[in-house]
């Protein structure tokens, strides 16, 4: 079974919103072994969208559009599908009394906040609903806009796709195209809607016609490897025709793929698990993660399960190192303190990094950056001290540390780990990027005590 995925809206054509829901949908669709064969995108306009949907139809069994369910006037996704479906419109009466409720509901929520808004007239932008469509009803009965009315039509003989978190439902509807039975998929645009109303709805909508294959897959995460490198250690990890291995560098790690499929009811788990063992075995500690798991994940992950705990001082990745661990949940267990000391005197006066240290060998320097890292660990009391210092530039070289210079250091209880590396000049984003996942990664080889040192940046 195969599928064109059409992204509808003038944000989407005019390049204001990238169009995610697509990728989403196509990766999937893969997962239950429908096909997609083509994307395409359209403007809020009538004739614009109708070609469209004649084009995916020649192409593929199944168009999945997203966006466009709105209340709108340029919401005319549904209108577009019944003309080309040649059925008329109808009221669904149950979709309505939802939405209707999901009106009802809404403005009982938002009485209280409303008065609140109305007692602090200071700032009247805030006091007036955004959206036209959500102002307060006097009467709760009256509740929705007329307009949502529109939401709950739907082309004659559809199939509805409730809408668990939003308002306006989706429907699958059947178009003859030469001879041929094809189907529309509708969707609202809303990334968040969209993706539940599939997982719910339309995928055992798909499964049900299709129960012939199914497909799965395992990521395996690594850092320090060129892709290339990558490709080398796992060739001839699968034999011909048992998986399908694909690469894919997704900065600043490097992911293998490992995809298998089979009838329903094969146990693609099981064969997944079988070939991660060989590509364990292949990666070594090259490999930090079983899935799509960020490095600081598998960093907290082992920290807290050796009860470590850990304090960072930064200078060059500027927050960044202590920012990303405390997007994991369950950080606090075993992160206490980051500070980003990026002058020399915060260096000297927080960190106690000593004046002839700096003026010897400079902020960016091996014997800085142990400095740093003894001192974060003194002043938190923390097991492992980590310290990060470079030349992010544009400006900022000096004979012998050209931009891109960077010095990592880790410090324990009876001992300090340092060391320069030359990462080259391609933005500040991209050196602070690729310096916080080094230091993580130097923290992940220090606990399980391995000393691999990554390939230079591609
Ligand atoms: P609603 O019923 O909420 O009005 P809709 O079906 O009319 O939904 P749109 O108005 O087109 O959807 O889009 C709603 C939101 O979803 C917007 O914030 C838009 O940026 C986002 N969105 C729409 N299409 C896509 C897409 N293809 N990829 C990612 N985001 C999208
Ligand atoms: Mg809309």
């Amino acid at each position: 079974m195969t599928a064109v995925l059409l992204a509808i809206g003038d944000e989407i054509v005019g390049g204001l919103t990238i169009d995610t829901n697509s990728a989403f949908l196509a990766e999937r669709l893969r997962t239950i072994g429908v096909e997609p064969v083509g994307t395409l995108a359209a403007p809020d306009d009538e004739a614009a969208i109708l070609r469209a949907l004649e084009r995916g139809l020649e192409d593929a069994a199944i168009v999945i559009s997203t966006g466009g369910l709105g209340p709108t006037a340029d919401d005319l996704t549904t209108a577009c599908v019944a003309k080309l479906a040649g059925q008329e419109l109808r009221l669904d009466e149950s979709s309505l009394a939802k939405i209707e409720e999901r009106f009802r509901a809404r403005g009982r929520e938002m009485t209280p906040n409303r008065k609140a808004a109305e007692a602090m007239p200071k700032n009247p932008a805030e006091a007036m609903p955004k959206n036209p469509a959500e102002a307060m009803p006097k009467n709760p009965a009256e509740a929705m806009p007329k307009n949502n009315r529109k939401q709950a039509l739907f082309p004659e003989g559809s199939v509805i796709v409730p809408n668990p978190t939003g308002t306006a439902p989706g429907f699958i509807c059947e178009v003859e195209r030469g001879g041929r039975t094809r189907h529309v998929i509708c969707l609202p645009g809303v990334p968040r809607e969209m993706q539940r109303m599939l997982d719910e709805t339309v995928l055992p909508w798909l499964e049900a016609r299709s129960p012939q294959q199914r497909f799965s897959s395992r990521v395996f995460s690594t850092f320090g490897l060129a892709e290339s490198k990558l490709d080398e250690l796992l060739e001839g990890v699968v034999a011909p025709g048992e998986a399908r291995l694909a690469f894919r560098a997704a900065f600043p790690r490097v992911q293998a793929r490992l995809t298998v499929s089979g009838r329903a009811g094969d146990d693609l788990e099981e064969r997944l698990d079988e070939l991660e063992q060989r590509v364990r075995q292949r990666l070594g500690t090259h490999l930090y993660a079983v899935g799509d798991q960020g490095m600081e994940e598998t960093v907290v992950g082992l920290l807290r399960q050796r009860g470590i705990t850990m304090a960072v001082a930064e200078s060059c990745t500027g927050g960044l190192i202590g920012h990303r661990i405390t997007d994991v949940p369950g950080s606090s267990a075993c992160f206490i303190l980051d500070v980003v000391t990026y002058a020399n005197e915060a260096k000297r006066n927080v960190l106690g990094v000593r004046v002839e240290t700096l003026s010897e060998h400079g902020a960016v320097s091996t014997q800085t950056a142990e400095e740093m890292a003894t001192g974060v660990r003194r002043l938190s009391g923390a097991d492992l001290g980590v310290a990060t210092t470079g030349i992010a530039g544009p400006g900022g070289a000096t004979p012998g540390k050209p931009v891109g210079t960077v010095c990592i250091a880790l410090a324990w209880e009876g001992g300090v780990w340092s060391r320069r590396y030359q990462l080259g000049a391609r933005g500040r984003d991209w050196l602070k990027s690729w310096t916080a996942q080094l230091a993580l990664d130097r923290v992940r080889r220090w606990v399980i005590e391995d000393h691999d040192e990554p390939d230079p940046p591609e």
